[in-house]
């Protein structure tokens, strides 16, 4: 295993190397084992507020520079969301470069070597592309590992927590424009039926939601449709007459094409970067009238679930900590309109406060 820094690496593009000195990030280290073959990279963006938390994700990227834009992208975002939440931690992601059907053992073995070299300034967790199993043996090289499956001691499935607390972002928006955070009868869109759309939907149904529903899978279709009472939505879904769009599928469906064609009053989902151009498109959702909870804010519920390991919180304490979603969303959307400015940079301006303050509450 050898390690090395950000400006060792060869090809790395400069615009890179300026991104990452323009966010800020403490530290970039690289990973590469000629035996396993793992190229990994880990991110550490801040840790003002505690250690860097974030999860591992495996990916087959184009280039060394495509997976470090990635990993500096997503560890800043870890940096905000734990701040925004109140939560001691900062921000840190991880990403091993390659199609995630070649992963072996023996690279999980190495991967999680490297992690312990951090010595806990970074703590990982299961992210896109990787397993339950994966984090098992990568937990048998270093102890710095949250989300662990619960006959591990660990939170288990995260999703749960992640969907009730959209829910909790979700109904703070309603309260904020209807006056009420009733959600009965209200036209619910949920894009993305996986792990939180699925949880999403059982919570809405008991809150007397009219629920719409889209994926790109048709099995997953099928399967809540066999469940819960859903309209199906298959084509022009950003036209639908819905009140509220959850987006929880995949990032970047908040555009300038998709922007103009909706008629909801609420954006509020799960999904991680909705924005696709972050500085934009959140001022052409505030020009549209539509009401945005900051995905960063309203999808924390899974961070709050995995910091309950590290200061071992009781279930209870974990829900009690992610319905304070409800109020820190209103919170924001007033800051927001106070002024002027958009919700995505209201919620970006305080959790940045914090993070200087060096104080999360
Ligand atoms: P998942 O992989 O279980 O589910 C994603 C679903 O979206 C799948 O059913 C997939 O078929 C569908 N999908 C993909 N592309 C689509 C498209 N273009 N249109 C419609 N449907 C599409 O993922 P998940 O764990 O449910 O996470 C959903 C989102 O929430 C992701 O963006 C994730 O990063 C974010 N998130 C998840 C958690 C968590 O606890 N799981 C926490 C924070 C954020």
């Amino acid at each position: 295993m050898k390690l090395y820094d950000i400006h060792e690496i060869p090809g790395v593009e400069q615009e890179v190397l300026d991104y990452m000195k323009n966010k800020q990030h403490e530290k970039v280290v690289f990973c590469s084992d000629e035996k396993t073959g793992l190229k990994a990279i880990i991110a550490i963006h801040n840790t003002n507020l505690g250690p860097a938390l974030g999860g591992t994700r495996m990916w087959e990227y184009p280039n060394t520079s495509a997976a470090i834009k990635d990993v500096l992208r997503l560890s800043r975002g870890m940096t905000y969301k734990a701040a925004i939440t109140g939560l001691n931690l900062g921000g840190g992601k991880a990403v091993i470069m390659g199609d995630s059907k070649n992963k072996t053992d023996a690279m999980m073995t190495v991967f999680g070597k490297f992690v312990n070299s951090l010595n806990g300034q970074y703590i990982t967790a299961e992210d896109v592309g990787m397993t339950t199993h994966d984090m098992k043996i990568i937990y048998k090289e270093t102890k710095h590992v949250v989300g662990k499956p619960k006959e591990l001691g660990g939170s288990g499935d995260p999703s749960v927590i992640t969907a009730y607390g959209t829910l909790m972002g979700i109904k703070g928006c309603a309260f904020y424009r209807w006056g009420k955070d009733s959600l009965k009868g209200k036209k619910v869109l949920v894009q993305g039926l996986g792990n939180v759309g699925r949880n999403l939907i059982q919570l809405l149904t008991k809150e007397n939601a009219d629920i719409y529903v889209n994926d790109i899978n048709p099995d997953k279709i099928k399967e809540i449709s066999k469940q819960y009472h859903v309209n199906i939505i298959k084509e022009d879904i950003y036209s639908a007459k819905v009140d509220i769009y959850a987006p929880c599928a995949l990032g970047g469906t908040l555009n300038e094409t998709t922007i103009p064609k909706l008629k909801c009053a609420i954006v509020a989902g799960a999904a991680n970067n909705q924005l696709a151009k972050e500085y934009v498109h959140d001022d052409l959702l505030k020009k549209n009238n539509i009401i945005y909870a900051p995905d960063f804010l309203i999808n924390a519920g899974g961070l709050i679930n995995v910091y309950s390991e590290l200061k071992n919180f009781s279930h209870n304490q974990v829900l009690a900590k992610t319905e304070k979603i409800f109020d820190t969303t209103i919170a924001i959307l007033k800051k927001a309109e106070e002024d002027n400015i958009s919700t995505q940079k209201a919620a970006l301006k305080i959790a940045k406060e914090k993070v200087l303050k060096k104080h999360c509450a």
